[in-house]
């Protein structure tokens, strides 16, 4: 792997408004990506494999081609000025064969790291910050001596691939394990894996920290709730302690720095109930759980990224009002839509998906607020969500 301050030689001056952002990835990241680029001025163009993608629906130009089609990456590359990307599944090979077509200000670095559950943890630790205790596992007789270390309860994930909850089994005994060797004797196999310490938090919480290769900004600490391993609710600022709040600006500076960060990187954390700060995940783009910032601050993480990647300097965010974010999922879809005209206090983000499906994600609410707590309260009386139980509840 290239050094970072090799991958980022590379790095753009300052682009000008009316050059092209080339966006790999047309979901509803790169949507609102997409709007922020275009209230600067930048054009947009986006590779995705279906036609009228929510990107594409906001975006001067589409390629309709898989992520991979080193083809088609090509062809957007030649066609913009810089390319970006709306998730971490990018064929980071393909990339940087184009690099002397467009720049890449994040790098693959970045996407190399952040692909790999075993890199992460590896990088998160070597800039001085803490994860659950892991160790690689690559067999069986790997799982057990990792398990005699890290003993039970333990997490068993993927290395790559795995997203919301996908991928891992939560290890508490030795009835589990034996689940796991079934189904590596059904065929299963043994993906290459890692084993991760279970974390006791009192609850999970993520940040935001944006740069322009050399200076960096952060958001606010937020608080996220799960249902399903799906993102439900954010809450924004999480209410902690001026000790957590600190400690995970400065491990998002840390992280940021070691990257060489260009654009928005989420960082998902666990917040102990001895105010520790573990690092959980990293993901190299916006997030889900920095909607929020879109009504909630003084700039949103899209204008961090499309600043940042554009090579522009970036202000400190303000918070402007606290806020909670609700996901809607497929199943939130009528219901909510049934109420959306009787809630003028909603910021309603339809993200313009054609086929509805239980689980998807298919727009959010964000609701600006002086009490977090009574508007959670308003939002769940509405009966909405009522599908989705707490994650304490299903266990
Ligand atoms: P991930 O795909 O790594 O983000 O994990 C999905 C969810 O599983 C997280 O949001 C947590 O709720 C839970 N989880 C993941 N890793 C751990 C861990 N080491 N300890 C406790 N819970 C975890």
């Amino acid at each position: 792997m290239p050094s970072l301050s090799e991958e980022t030689n590379g790095r753009i001056e300052r682009l000008m408004p009316g050059s092209t952002i080339g966006i790999i990835g047309g979901g509803q990241l790169g949507r609102m990506m997409a709007l922020s680029a275009r209230y600067m001025g930048f054009r947009v163009g986006v590779l995705d494999p279906t036609p009228d993608c929510p990107t594409a629906q906001v975006a001067d130009f589409q390629i309709v081609a898989e992520y991979d089609d080193k083809t088609a990456i090509h062809d957007l590359a030649v066609k913009s000025d810089v390319l970006t990307y709306e998730f971490e599944n990018v064929d980071a090979d393909a990339i940087d064969e184009v690099r002397g077509l467009a720049a890449v200000p994040q790098g693959t670095d970045l996407l190399r790291v952040t692909q790999d559950r075993v890199n992460e943890k590896q990088f998160i630790n070597d800039h001085g910050t803490a994860t659950a205790p892991w160790r690689a596992v690559n067999n069986f007789d790997e799982l057990d001596a990792a398990l005699d270390e890290i003993h039970y309860p333990a997490v068993l994930k993927t290395r790559s691939g795995g997203y919301d909850g996908h991928g891992q089994t939560v290890l508490r005994s030795d009835a589990d394990l034996e689940q796991v060797r079934a189904r590596g004797d059904r065929g299963g196999g043994f993906p290459p894996s890692i084993l991760e310490g279970f974390v006791d938090f009192a609850f999970e919480a993520s940040i935001l920290v944006s740069g322009n290769g050399t200076d960096f900004v952060t958001f606010p600490i937020v608080r996220n709730e799960h249902r399903n391993n799906i993102l439900h609710m954010t809450i924004a600022p999480a209410t902690v302690s001026e000790t957590v709040a600190r400690k995970a600006h400065e491990l998002a500076l840390r992280l940021a720095k070691g990257f060489e960060l260009a654009g928005t990187l989420a960082i998902e954390l666990f917040v102990t109930k001895d105010d520790d700060v573990i690092v959980n995940e990293l993901a190299p783009r916006p997030h889900n759980s920095g909607h929020y910032t879109i009504e909630a601050c003084s700039f949103d993480q899209f204008d961090a990224h499309v600043r940042g990647i554009a090579g522009w300097p970036l202000e400190q965010p303000k918070l402007l009002s606290p806020a909670v974010m609700v996901n809607v999922l497929g199943q939130h879809v009528e219901p909510t839509r049934v109420l959306i005209a009787d809630h003028p206090e909603w910021n309603v983000h339809d993200y313009g998906k054609a086929e509805v499906r239980h689980d998807r994600k298919m727009g959010h609410i964000t609701v600006l607020t002086d009490d977090t707590a009574k508007t959670v309260a308003d939002l769940e009386a509405t009966g909405c969500w009522d599908d989705l139980q707490p994650q304490s509840a299903k266990a």
